[in-house]
């Protein structure tokens, strides 16, 4: 692609499907690249309750698809591809695609979305895809019957705990603090199922197994007059710890906060370089959901409009 763009849209999340929507509307021929996981963390989730217009509820990947056909709708063009490097220091911008394809942009709206965190045990290297999984949507299946472990005390570990609990015989939830930091709805829903055991004041200090999990190793109350050290058989290890955003390429262009979160001005998706814009995740280390990811899409497409508009293009 040798014609420059006007609105290049980097991921497919809820931020930057809608920033799509919002930019081919305004006739901006948004270019959109998907990324890594096309959809984004949202595919990988099973039921959205919560965004509003859903009244029963909507799975992760039919949202995702919506979202897409309603970009593709206004004419966005949709490419499979990820984002390698950038140079921000001079408009119109240069972005590569899998360290090939370059394209110049007039306007770029980051929205990469953020990455499962892992442990950093070597034994999730070891065990991955031997009995390891960020992903119980992806993976659960394989659990059926079976005893699994999930490490996490948020949102996402208890939904993953409930979802595999409708498929496994067993779940262990493993919580560092001896506090769940999940919605009341949530913890409620946890505490109170009877194939879900919680596991407070616990951390894992590693795997067992041959070639496949088999049991992991715990030490609770670690410091305290009781601790005391646990093996349990299990066959799965869900890691459900949190997320890390995916700004690396753009940290050197892009000022980010100590964790990486990119940093925007006054509430708005604009960030320190006119014409790039932050949208979603990647910028959100407070709300990080969907429907505000949506929400700071639509403003990074109105934002980008505006920035056109005035350099007179
Ligand atoms: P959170 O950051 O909310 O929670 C992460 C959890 O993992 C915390 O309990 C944290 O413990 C624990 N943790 C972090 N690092 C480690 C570690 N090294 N070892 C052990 N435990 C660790 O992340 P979530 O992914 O759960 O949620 C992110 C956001 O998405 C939240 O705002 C959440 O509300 C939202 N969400 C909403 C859903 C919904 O509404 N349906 C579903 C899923 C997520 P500690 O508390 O000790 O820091």
């Amino acid at each position: 692609m040798s014609e420059k763009i006007r609105c290049l849209i980097i991921g497919s999340g809820p931020a930057g499907y809608t920033a799509a929507i919002y930019a081919a509307r305004a006739n901006l021929a948004p270019v959109l690249y998907e990324g890594m996981l096309p959809g984004g963390q949202l595919t990988q989730t099973t039921e959205i309750e919560n965004f509003p217009g859903y009244p029963s509820g909507v799975s992760g990947m039919q949202m995702m698809d919506d979202l897409r056909s309603q970009a593709e709708r206004f004419g966005t063009e949709i490419h499979y591809g990820t984002v390698t490097s950038v140079d921000f220091s001079v408009a119109p911008y240069s972005v590569v695609i899998d360290e090939e394809t370059r394209l110049i942009a007039d306007t770029v709206i980051v929205a990469t979305g953020a990455s499962a965190k892992y442990l950093g045990l070597p034994d999730e290297q070891k065990y991955a895809g031997s009995g390891v999984s960020a992903c119980a949507t992806c993976d659960g299946f394989f659990y059926r019957n079976r005893i699994v472990a999930v490490v996490g005390g948020g949102d996402t570990a208890c939904e993953e705990a409930i979802y595999l609990a409708s498929l496994a015989k067993k779940v262990y939830l493993i919580v560092r603090k001896n506090y769940l930091r999940a919605s009341s709805f949530m913890q409620q829903k946890v505490m109170n199922h009877e194939k879900i055991e919680v596991l407070f004041e616990t951390e894992t200090l590693g795997l067992t197994g041959e070639g496949v999990v088999q049991g992991i190793d715990l030490v609770q109350y670690r410091g305290l007059e009781n601790e005391q050290k646990l093996h349990l058989e299990i066959d799965g290890f869900f890691i459900a710890i949190g997320h890390k955003p995916n700004s690396d390429i753009f940290k050197k262009w892009l000022k980010t906060d100590e964790v990486g979160y990119i940093k925007t001005i006054c509430d708005t998706p604009r960030t320190e370089i006119a014409g790039v814009f932050a949208a979603g995740d990647v910028a959100d280390n407070r709300y990080r959901q969907a429907i505000t990811a949506a929400a700071s899409g639509c403003k990074a497409a109105m934002e980008a409009e505006k920035y056109l508009t005035e350099i007179g293009n």
